[in-house]
């Protein structure tokens, strides 16, 4: 158990309330309570977590009795933490609060002066967004050790798949976020066991991958959280759980080769294919690129399982080799290896995750936000197995669970678990943009316990970290209760246009890139961009990809070459940001950009149809992105000629001014 460093005497005055960490994963041997508490005296919930009962182990585990019992007090805090929301909020903010009294943000900037009460708080602490507190993360990432921003040592940044100025925006953490985050991960498996019971009997096979990691100038890792995550202790010496039971061995999914990452990944997930009784990976584009990777290298695979070795050409990471090896790929297995390829032969792959995988009883994957665009190809591969959204996260702060994870993926709600941040409500008006707000804007902010059925909002939280009132960007909508504590549906990323993965194109970028194609190879012929639009094809190809629609206006007589339109694709994927490039270059989940120019008149046929739908006249503006496919189909049918990008975007790991330390 970490003790948490007490910063003054305010602070001192709560020791004697519950420890602050959670368990680890799901485990069952650990015996420490989450932190809440049960009333606005400060009185600590004894009964909300008891200690952990001795485990019954058994040769490969736990007894059924421990897991029940387990999954019963996990369930118990989840009800204890949403009946009083509001006094677990003021206990988390007054612990932040009090903890970092003294760090130069709350204490010189904005004169908190230690106060923790949510008043003097909301008072006198802006509401930000990232380039607020950008001069604060440059020098913490320059190696300016004070503290600024949060009084615990900052242990690592994160890096969001949010960019700034096209690079990854960078989040502070410390050390002891891993143990929140642990929190939220170890309430999932009992809130599922609740609708599928007996999951403890078999395995997980999740398709889960590191990235690329660089150093900061000072010396901290900059890394996505999930990186940072797996490469941790609490995921790679996790105590047997049959919850965390994963086909994967964990050197597989450390393995920074995406290729045998990949291909390992699956050759073990072939080989215990009965065992297998969920499925899934982060976000449902992982899952079906894995997928696709099956369709692709399934011979490759086939013949390893056959001659139950693993060839030394595909396979060169030798602790990939001798964690497959040794714990899955035991003997020559022709038998599977029939099976598998007869399945793979087959001309239509439609079910194929339940013929290869039998047991299966859902695919864990987020399908909600711009992920909800795989829906239709994930129920053609799994014939239409339920599709389970168990959690909402970011880089800044895990958010919270699906209470109710056999739901429909439109109607799925994520319960904000209120001990993870302190967080707020800001309602979203049309003409709330990024910049900074108002006063009255300010007060319009409404907490947890006080947001409305129905109502959207932008999500704002305070960190133990040290973010402060910071915007996610992210719109949700009230969709219910859990006891007292809000439901949301995800609505979406603020201002996001295209995503394929886990890249997010704003307008703005957008718009960005279109201008310097045109100007570096459009104006030289007189040709200029009259409209365009754009649309994340995720449909006609795997990985999916960004498709600009553009009707020209051309002023010179010589025919614009298609090399022209090529080098505009490429130009516009050039401009992208870094998470773009990145899912080009490196994760190779996006395919390459296609411009596709459209006869004269297109832009005003769509007008046309957008008014015969109801829009008005005089307020219709081009939708810089279609969604709609009889819209994309009106595009499609006046194409004159479709250019694709020749090569890759260039990308480095790392923000593109640092240019040390880059490590797999
Ligand atoms: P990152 O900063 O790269 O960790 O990305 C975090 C963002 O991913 C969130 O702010 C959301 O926009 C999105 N996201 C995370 N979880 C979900 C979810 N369950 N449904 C929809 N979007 C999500």
């Amino acid at each position: 158990q970490t003790e948490i460093p007490q910063t003054n005497t305010h602070t001192k005055r709560l020791t004697h309330l519950p420890p602050l960490l959670p368990p680890l994963l799901s485990s069952l041997t650990q015996t420490s309570p989450p932190p809440f508490f049960q009333s606005s005296q400060n009185k600590p919930i004894t009964a909300a977590m008891p200690e952990a009962p001795k485990p019954t182990q058994t040769s490969n585990g736990l007894t059924t009795i421990a897991i029940a019992e387990k999954n019963k007090r996990t369930l118990q805090f989840i009800e204890d933490v949403t009946s009083n929301p509001d006094d677990v909020q003021t206990q988390v903010l007054h612990e932040i609060l009090s903890r970092n009294s003294a760090v130069e943000y709350l204490h010189h900037r904005h004169r908190l002066h230690g106060a923790t009460d949510r008043r003097t708080f909301k008072k006198l602490l802006p509401v930000i967004s990232y380039e607020d507190i950008h001069p604060d993360i440059t020098r913490i990432a320059n190696g300016d050790t004070s503290p600024i921003l949060c009084s615990s040592p900052i242990s690592e940044f994160l890096t969001s798949s949010g960019t700034s100025a096209g690079e990854r925006k960078l989040m502070p953490t410390i050390a002891e976020e891993m143990e929140r985050r642990s929190l939220l991960y170890s309430l999932l498996m009992p809130v599922m066991s609740q609708f599928v019971p007996g999951l403890e009997k078999g395995k997980g096979m999740y398709f889960l991958f590191i990235k690329s990691e660089s150093k900061t100038p000072g010396g901290l890792p900059a890394r996505p959280v999930l990186t940072s995550y797996y490469k941790s202790s609490h995921f790679k010496n996790r105590p047997f759980d049959p919850y965390t039971n994963y086909t994967s061995p964990n050197e597989t999914i450390l393995c920074p080769d995406s290729y045998q990452s990949m291909y390992s990944q699956l050759l073990c997930g072939l080989c215990q294919r009965t065992q297998v009784l969920r499925v899934g990976a982060v976000f449902a584009s992982g899952f079906i690129r894995a997928i696709r990777f099956l369709e692709k290298h399934w011979q490759l695979l086939c013949r390893d399982i056959r001659s139950g070795t693993l060839d030394p050409t595909v396979i060169t990471d030798p602790a990939v080799r001798e964690a497959v090896l040794t714990k899955v790929l035991h003997r020559p297995d022709p038998e599977l290896a029939d099976f598998v390829e007869s399945e793979c032969r087959k001309d239509s792959w439609q079910g194929i995750i339940t013929r290869l995988w039998p047991n299966t009883k859902y695919v864990d994957v987020i399908v909600t936000g711009t992920m909800s665009q795989y829906i239709p190809t994930l129920d053609f591969y799994s014939n239409g197995l339920p599709l389970v959204c168990t959690m909402y996260a970011s880089s800044e702060c895990y958010f919270g669970v699906n209470l109710n994870p056999l739901c429909k993926p439109s109607e799925v709600a994520y319960t904000l678990i209120p001990t993870m941040a302190y967080f707020e409500f800001l309602p979203v008006h049309r003409n709330n943009n990024n910049g900074s707000l108002n006063e009255k804007e300010r007060q319009e902010l409404v907490d947890l316990a006080d947001v409305k059925l129905g109502h959207e909002y932008e999500l704002v939280v305070t960190t133990y970290a040290g973010l402060y009132r910071y915007r996610v960007g992210d719109v949700l909508r009230v969709a219910g209760f859990k006891n007292r504590a809000p439901q949301f549906n995800f609505i979406c990323r603020k201002n996001v246009v295209l995503s394929i993965d886990s890249d997010k194109t704003d307008e703005v970028e957008l718009q960005g890139a279109v201008k310097n194609a045109v100007d570096a190879h459009l104006v030289a012929f007189g040709g200029s961009v009259a409209e365009y639009t754009s649309y994340a094809d995720t449909k006609t190809t795997i990985p999916g990809h960004y498709v600009l629609y553009w009707e020209l206006s051309v002023k010179g007589t010589t025919a614009i070459p298609p090399s022209v339109y090529e080098d505009c694709c490429l130009t516009v994927e050039e401009s992208l940001n870094s998470v773009y490039r990145q899912g080009r270059v490196s994760d190779k989940s996006i395919g390459p950009l296609e411009i596709k120019i459209v006869e004269q008149g297109t832009f005003d046929k769509l007008m046309d149809y957008a008014i015969s739908l109801g829009a008005s006249i005089n307020q219709y503006k081009t939708p810089r992105c279609v969604k709609f496919e009889p819209i994309v189909e009106l595009l499609n049918s006046r194409v004159e000629g479709s250019y694709f990008s020749p090569k890759c975007p260039k990308w480095v790991p790392g923000h593109k001014q640092w240019s040390n330390n880059v490590k797999n």
